[in-house]
């Protein structure tokens, strides 16, 4: 603006030269008419660049400012320095809003914005999945007319967004979601959707699993209970003979929940994100050591074997878990095979890998029931299982320490004629000899 003034006083101090000059060379008339031409070129000027500047201001697109002269030339190279400030500012905005875009693209969990009429103004793609709608074809659409269910209704028009809303997937069926609304700004509303089904699932299975450890262990610390009770009313009067019997009954029940309880800590222990030691098991003493123990357990009522194909070689990793997963595996063929059964115990190394199977000519397992085995405190028969020691634990033990060795278990098994049990270790743990 100081410029501008400056250049308007230059020009009446121009004009005003001229004519003082015209006067004392007493050629004033021609003077002025010089003056006037040269302010006449100037103005056209100014009206030449002006209609550059107009023609720039209606051009569309990114087009270069031109550069004009005179005043002009400084004129139009501030406007030039706010045009690219402005164009900087807007390509970083357009980064900004490009990377908030991919960032909410790549979130988790669902997002959704509805103006103060809950109508949609726009969502991520996890919105889309979870509630089954469309970015593009439901812009402004009401979000009560496409997601209908009650509960949902019934929570937006509440008001009151303290606890999160748990609901089933209008789309996706066996799903829950939790949603939860935050008003922002101008009566806005943001809608965040969460996929909880993994979160419910595991929380039903620690449900489960206090309940079931409940249960457990109420069963035994009743019958103890009873048991001391008795002998505290009663022993005076009671045959020794009976008093001894309660006191050994008492006792089985207390080591069904040490047992219990070991088992728990051993599941604990392999849950843990420790990473597995990587020793070098020799097999053929842990074979034996699970024949002499398999023998010990069925105390001569079955006919317990062992066949080892070829060198037996060792595994690479817990000298501990291996024991206690072969030993279970061949427990419970044991347990669930009656007197005068068979049991063989074979090791081999197929393709580099070793093969440890269990089989029995036991009662054998319904289909129905194999893919559950390996839950915790899974039994077809919870009496037999009570009754032979069992805890309910012995297979999810084996499939963790399998886990934690990269082995897998097969179970093949038909009622009434027996079970196979089938633990494969991948090469990279089986060194051969
Ligand atoms: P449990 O302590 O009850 O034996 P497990 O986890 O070891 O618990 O086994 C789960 C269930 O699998 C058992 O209750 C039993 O019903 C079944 N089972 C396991 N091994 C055998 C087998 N060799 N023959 C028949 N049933 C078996």
């Amino acid at each position: 603006m100081r410029e501008f003034w400056f250049r308007a006083v230059l020009r009446i101090a121009f004009v005003a030269l001229c004519a003082l000059i015209g006067y004392a060379a007493d050629l004033l008339v021609p003077a002025l008419i010089f003056a006037c031409a040269l302010l006449l070129i100037g103005s056209l000027r100014d009206q030449f660049e002006i209609g550059r500047f107009d023609r720039w201001l209606n051009s569309t697109g990114e087009a270069e400012l031109p550069e004009g002269g005179g005043q002009w030339e400084f004129l139009f190279a501030k406007l030039a320095r706010r045009e690219r400030n402005a164009r900087h500012q807007r390509e970083d905005l357009r980064s900004r809003l490009e990377r908030m875009r991919e960032a909410s693209r790549a979130m988790p969990d669902g997002t959704l914005i509805m103006s103060r009429d809950e109508l949609i103004e726009w969502l991520n793609p996890m919105a889309e999945e979870h509630l089954g709608l469309d970015g593009r074809r439901d812009i402004a659409m009401p979000i009560l007319n496409l997601v209908r269910q009650p509960e949902f209704a019934e929570y937006l028009q509440s008001g009151e967004y303290g606890e999160p809303l748990s609901m089933p997937s209008p789309r996706q069926p066996g799903r829950t979601l939790q949603l939860r609304v935050v008003p922002f700004g101008d009566d806005q509303k943001l809608l965040l959707t969460r996929d909880i089904t993994q979160l419910e699932k595991l929380e039903t299975m620690r449900r489960d699993f206090v309940a079931n450890v409940s249960h457990e262990m109420k069963t035994p610390l009743t019958v103890i209970h009873g048991f001391l009770e008795t002998l505290e009313d009663a022993l005076p009067d009671l045959p020794q003979e009976q008093a001894l019997s309660f006191i050994r009954m008492a006792q089985q029940q207390s080591v069904r929940m040490q047992r219990l309880v070991d088992d728990l800590l051993t599941l604990s222990a392999l849950e843990t994100d420790t990473p597995t030691p990587e020793e070098q098991v020799d097999m053929r003493n842990l074979l034996d050591i699970v024949l002499v123990e398999t023998r010990a357990l069925s105390s001569g009522r079955h006919t317990v074997s062992l066949t080892v194909d070829g060198a037996p070689g060792a595994l690479l990793g817990c000298a501990r878990d291996l024991r206690s997963a072969l030993g279970n595996l061949a427990s419970n063929a044991v347990r669930y095979t009656p007197d005068g059964g068979t049991l063989k115990l074979d090791w081999r190394v197929v393709d580099g890998g070793g093969e440890f199977s269990v089989t029995d000519n036991g009662i054998g397992i319904d289909a129905a029931h194999i893919p559950r085995l390996t839950e915790r405190f899974y039994r077809v028969d919870r009496g037999r299982s009570r009754e032979t020691g069992g805890t309910g634990l012995g297979l999810a033990i084996v499939k963790h320490v399998l886990e934690r060795h990269q082995a897998t278990l097969q179970i093949d098994s038909e009622p009434g004629r027996g079970s196979r049990f089938t633990v494969r270790f991948p090469a990279r743990r089986t060194l051969t000899c």
